[in-house]
């Protein structure tokens, strides 16, 4: 019988393993790492976000470029059937106060857990310590494996080898080169969801690095995001730089450089903190005067600082300070740190089963294709959608079409 190899032992390698074995194709999934899905756990450290449940108009904008191209993908694969199937797993979801659509376990052991379990009676075969080189001449899969050099031949072969963040987790972006070497188009793995680099003076780096700015109001073009930022050693992170991450690294790949701007007391008018601001200083510090005032926190005072003329500022130039508060930056974080990757394989080089055109058999999923979002659970459900359309277009390759998700 027609078999079908995966390459990637991520969430769309095993998404796409559930999918075709349940068709009743033989499945061998190949991983480089001991064990699949620890990007997957990594995600649900900090809680699994598995999706977000707004209204699918508002979901799809969250896609950027990508978003015409995913709507239908998305759609036959939906935030609604993503949660049915992970409660078919016994792990109910719920909704946070966000939107955002958790495991009610909150982790995604015990999903992976149970994944794995069904996978096993489904038949799929896991090939670990598989690190897949390339093609051979005669278009047979190449592995190095402990055993020696694996080869293989299957009728479908679905890529599923994720981005280039975090890659101790098993995705560092190598097989762009595998692509490079058959002319197959990829555009360049940058960091998406990621922190900026700042460059703080030393005094404010050794006391604030691993403080965070909460209730803070970040806005760059048109947009503002009010969240927490983390203060590190090299700039500054977290969920709102995150958000507005793709517009920054675009900002700075256009003109060098990129300034967005900090309201550090965004529940205070501004009318309100220049009244505050104008009682008389007497004795005081500039930063206990700043603190008690102003009501800022001792890492907004330090970022006042940072602005060595901030002390001979008038009440109307410090409020208009507080209220916009500048940051600079020349670089994204680098792609290790990110949260997730931007670029890959571009629609363009795939048809509507995302098959590489020049390479008949062989479709691609997940992180490794040319989308991006914020977090939220958009990466997730992009991947799971992605990964349900490649095996569909596997099975439908093979000449065995009844998938029945
Ligand atoms: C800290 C963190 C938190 C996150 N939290 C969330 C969240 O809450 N919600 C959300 O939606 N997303 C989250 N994400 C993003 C999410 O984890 C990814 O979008 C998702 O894992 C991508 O799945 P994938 O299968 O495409 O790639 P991956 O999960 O990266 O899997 C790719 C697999 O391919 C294997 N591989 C690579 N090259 C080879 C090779 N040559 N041979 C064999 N195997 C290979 C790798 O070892 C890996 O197992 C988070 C990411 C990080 C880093």
């Amino acid at each position: 019988m027609k078999d079908v190899a995966i390459i990637g032992g991520g969430p769309a390698g095993l998404m796409a393993a559930e999918v075709i074995a349940t068709a009743g194709v033989p499945v061998a999934l190949y991983e480089r790492r001991q064990t699949p899905g620890r990007k997957f756990l990594m995600a649900g450290r900090g809680g699994l976000n598995l999706t977000h449940s707004e209204d699918m108009p508002d979901f799809m904008r969250r896609y950027g470029n990508a978003a015409a191209t995913l709507a239908p993908i998305i759609a036959e694969f939906s935030p609604l059937m993503l949660r049915a199937w992970c409660e078919g797993l016994r792990e109910p979801t719920f909704v946070g106060t966000s939107g955002r659509v958790f495991p009610q376990s909150f982790k995604a052991s015990p999903l992976l857990r149970a994944w794995r379990s069904r996978l096993d009676s489904l038949g799929v075969r896991f090939l670990l310590q598989h690190d897949w080189q390339g093609w051979a001449d005669d278009s047979a899969l190449i592995f190095s494996s402990p055993d020696g050099e694996v080869k293989a031949k299957p009728a479908a072969t679905v890529l599923a080898l994720g981005g280039a963040s975090w890659p101790k987790l098993g995705a560092d972006g190598n097989w762009t080169k595998i692509m490079a070497q058959k002319n197959i188009p990829v555009s360049p793995l940058l960091p998406a969801n990621c922190g900026f680099a700042v460059e703080w003076s030393d005094v404010f780096r050794n006391k604030f690095a691993g403080s965070p700015l909460k209730q803070v109001t970040l806005s760059f073009a048109d947009i503002s995001v009010k969240g927490e930022v983390m203060i590190t050693e090299k700039g500054l992170e977290g969920g709102i730089v995150y958000a507005v991450s793709a517009l920054l690294r675009c900002e700075i790949m256009r003109k060098g450089s990129v300034t967005f701007t900090l309201d550090l007391k965004p529940d205070l008018s501004s009318t309100v903190l220049l009244a505050r601001l104008q009682t008389p200083r007497a004795a005081k510090s500039f930063s206990n005067f700043l603190r008690e005032k102003g009501g800022l926190s001792p890492a907004a005072v330090g970022l006042l600082q940072e602005n060595r003329s901030a002390h001979d500022y008038t009440p109307e130039a410090l409020t208009a300070l507080i209220k916009a508060f500048p940051v600079y930056s020349t670089a994204p974080f680098s792609i290790d740190r990110a949260i997730s990757t931007a670029g890959g394989i571009p629609f363009t080089a795939l048809d509507d089963h995302l098959m590489l055109k020049d390479k008949p058999g062989v479709f691609a999923a997940g992180e490794m294709l040319d989308w991006e979002a914020p977090t939220g659970g958009y990466l997730l459900q992009g991947t799971f959608s992605t990964a349900v359309r490649a095996a569909k277009g596997a099975l439908a390759w093979v000449g065995n079409s009844k998938s029945k998700m």
